[in-house]
């Protein structure tokens, strides 16, 4: 039962994938982890490069649950063995509930990283918002600062406004004692 069938295989690869996109089984995640690894079976299956060849569980629609032999090395230049492992013993009712348990699976996958990824882009609206929030406060801040320099300096100008007049009315008097006292003598005189 040598080659690959038209449809192929999801895997038990547990290796980890940026997203869950694809439903044809392909190269589709598998919907759950199995307890065993690709190698842990007896006995050992060889593939063309003479190394044991990795067991995995297709996902596919045609053959859900069904076993597989692959090249452990198949995606890094290992050879191109592709072999059942068993005859299908599933049963259409069995393989359509394995089917609907996949896309479940699957499903919530999808939904899982897309909540997630909602939360990793509201919080990141957050930070935004609250930067914006921050260099508007900095920047009233500054205003403030700004007026608060205004204040001081007009301060100082009206003190000195008090200084010169304060001055300018001792001049006034000291003048006007003169000019009355002019009077007085010429008065006596
Ligand atoms: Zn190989």
């Amino acid at each position: 039962m040598r080659g690959s069938p038209a449809r192929s295989t999801g895997s038990s690869s547990s290796s980890s994938r940026a997203s869950w996109p694809r439903m044809d089984g392909a190269a589709a995640p598998s919907p759950i982890p199995y307890r065993e690894k690709p190698t842990d079976y007896w006995p050992p299956y060889m593939c063309h490069c003479q190394q044991k060849a990795a067991r995995w569980i297709s996902w596919s629609d045609d053959n859900p649950g069904r076993r597989y032999y692959k090249c452990l090395r198949a995606r890094v230049g290992g050879c191109r063995l592709w072999d059942w492992a068993e005859e299908s013993t599933t049963t259409p009712f069995v393989r359509s509930l394995l089917i609907d348990l996949r896309d479940m699976v699957w499903k919530f996958r999808r939904e899982k990283e897309e909540m997630v990824a909602a939360v990793v882009d509201a919080r990141e609206k957050l930070e935004e918002t609250r930067a914006e929030k921050e260099a508007e406060l900095q920047a009233a801040r500054l205003a403030m600062q700004a007026k608060d320099h205004e204040v001081v300096v007009l301060g100082e100008r009206v003190n000195e406004l008090n200084r010169q007049r304060a001055i300018l009315l001792y001049a006034l008097a000291v003048c006007i004692g003169l000019l009355m006292f002019c009077m007085l003598k010429t008065n006596v005189l």
